[in-house]
């Protein structure tokens, strides 16, 4: 019985009229080609991996192909196609702009070249101390344990390598990157990619998973996989009890359109979600797939819905074949004007841009901070109300000197950047020889010969530490900074990238491969 104001009692009863409904479970249809496979087949992620689809003869038996993805299967130097059956079962065969389909069947034009392409745009084999491991941050590194896939998406970062099985590492590799994370305190948190680490063999993943666990500074563990997206089978009970057994493991999806989120993926990010796995995605921002601010909305809502978090949105990376998917940055932007503000900050993804040549990710976001004065900051929301903030007169920054003092310091001399500059661990960024090309050849004279002119006062104490662009300090005078010491050995391997060449990465696979199951 319900009245307009039912009281808490009330409530309850109607919930146990009501339960909510749960109906037969829900499943996405299957093109007729598998109509006769049988579900024990079908939801086995062994079967999905040996029936995938690749060529174009397999392919135009379940999609009406355009004259133009024909060109793109029958190139010879294409990336790699492979298609699950389950992640084919979502293709519209009839519409040439179904955004599944165009993520993984190749088009004539992905091969055309473009300004800026780049093989390794964010310039990972050249910030690897070994093959595989890229060290890119201060604390945190990625981890590439296979170059395979479960399908392969045509934008691929990485296929300069993914796909190629004679491009993969090693168990030589994987005990050097364990080597190089034991000897590195420094890292606290190891991202396992590829390829995707969900198509190891349990036993290969259950090894690195521990082999991990044993390094005791690593906190995290986070993987990136598209596994449950591409083959949700895979995500068995057995899978999320090795998983549970290595906590605290986090992981990011990677879904591109609402499309992408049925039945089946739900149920896989549920069972994740159970075994306390946080739930991320990471999409890619693709033209002609999700360049759309609606479209983004309801695969954000939906992804929340299943409680994964929306991480990062990227900007499209200057690799080869990604060229046709690439957008501008200012569409990266309108999306995040037509999010931000508009719905739950949780629903809302960081839009960044992986800098080309390795700088790792930039976030990018519509300006809301408008003009300042000393005292007052001038703000707009999303609904383009502006409004000033009175800054307080009295802040004292030193109020929490007493506990700051207690706090941990992180070890990363060198390695601080622009808020280097701010806490006073560097005078200025600058470019590489920029000192030699200022002094413009000149001789000693009266005037350059006394570089103390160009010491900075602070406190009495002149500062030190001129940063250069491969993060070394100068060195000519103390160390000012007072912090990153008691740390050590973790320093060493970043910036001077100079002089260490690609070779040597590809030899990995000469080595043993990791265990098998
Ligand atoms: C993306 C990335 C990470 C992780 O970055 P977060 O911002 O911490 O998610 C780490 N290393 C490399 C090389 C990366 O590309």
């Amino acid at each position: 019985m319900k009245t307009p104001n039912p009281t808490i009692e009330e409530l309850q009863q109607q919930d146990e009229e009501e339960p909510p409904s749960r109906g037969s479970i829900a499943t996405t249809p299957r093109p007729t080609l598998w109509a006769d496979v049988p579900d024990e087949q079908w939801n086995d992620w062994r079967w999905q991996l040996a029936h995938r689809l690749n060529s174009l003869d397999e392919l135009a038996q379940i999609i009406n192909l355009t004259p133009e993805e024909i060109e793109g299967l029958q190139a010879d130097d294409k990336f790699r196609v492979d298609i699950t059956p389950y992640f084919a079962s979502l293709i519209d065969p009839n519409d040439p702009h179904c955004p599944v389909r165009r993520q993984v069947i190749p088009q004539g034009r992905e091969l055309k070249a473009f300004t800026g392409m780049m093989e390794d745009s964010l310039a990972e084999d050249k910030h690897s101390p070994v093959p595989g491991l890229v060290h890119r941050y201060p604390d945190r590194v990625l981890m590439l344990l296979t170059t395979q896939c479960a399908s392969y998406c045509r934008y691929c970062t990485r296929s300069r390598i993914v796909g190629n099985p004679a491009m993969t590492f090693s168990r030589v590799d994987f005990e050097a990157q364990l080597d190089y994370l034991r000897n590195t305190p420094q890292v606290r948190d190891v991202l396992l990619s590829g390829g995707d680490p969900l198509v190891l063999a349990p036993k290969q993943l259950e090894y690195v998973l521990s082999s991990l666990r044993a390094i005791e500074h690593i906190e995290i563990i986070r993987i990136g996989s598209r596994v449950p997206v591409f083959m949700p089978q895979r995500i068995t009970d057995d899978l999320c009890d090795v998983l549970k057994k290595y906590h605290p493991i986090w992981l990011n999806i990677h879904v591109n359109h609402p499309k992408e989120i049925t039945p089946e993926l739900s149920r896989a990010l549920e069972k994740l979600a159970f075994a306390g796995v946080p739930l991320g995605n990471q999409s890619v921002l693709l033209a002609g797939i999700n360049d759309s601010v609606d479209i983004q909305r309801e695969l954000v809502h939906k992804l929340v819905r299943n409680r994964v978090r929306p991480y990062y949105l990227y900007q499209c990376d200057m690799v080869k074949g990604a060229g046709h998917f690439r957008t501008t940055i200012a569409k990266g932007i309108e999306i995040i004007e037509g999010l931000r503000g508009h719905t739950s900050g949780y629903a809302v993804p960081t839009y960044v841009v992986d800098a080309p040549g390795g700088g790792g990710k930039i976030p990018v976001m519509p300006q809301y901070l408008i003009s300042q004065a000393p005292g007052k900051v001038v703000l707009r929301n999303y609904e383009g109300y502006i409004t000033v903030y009175d800054e307080p007169t009295d802040y004292d920054p030193h109020a929490i000197d007493a506990l700051q003092s207690q706090a941990v310091h992180r070890a990363e001399v060198g390695q601080g950047g622009v808020y280097g500059l701010l806490s006073g661990e560097a005078e200025s960024i600058k470019p590489e020889g920029f000192d030699t090309l200022h002094q413009r050849h000149a001789a000693q004279h009266r005037l350059n010969v006394d570089t103390a002119k160009w010491v900075r006062y602070k406190d009495g104490v002149p500062m030190p530490n001129i940063i250069n662009q491969n993060g070394h300090t100068n060195g000519n005078s103390q160390n000012g900074n007072g912090n990153g010491n008691g740390h050590h050995g973790a320093n060493g391997h970043n910036g001077a990238s100079n002089g260490h060449s690609t070779n040597g990465h590809e030899n990995g696979h000469n080595g043993k491969p990791l265990p098998k199951s």
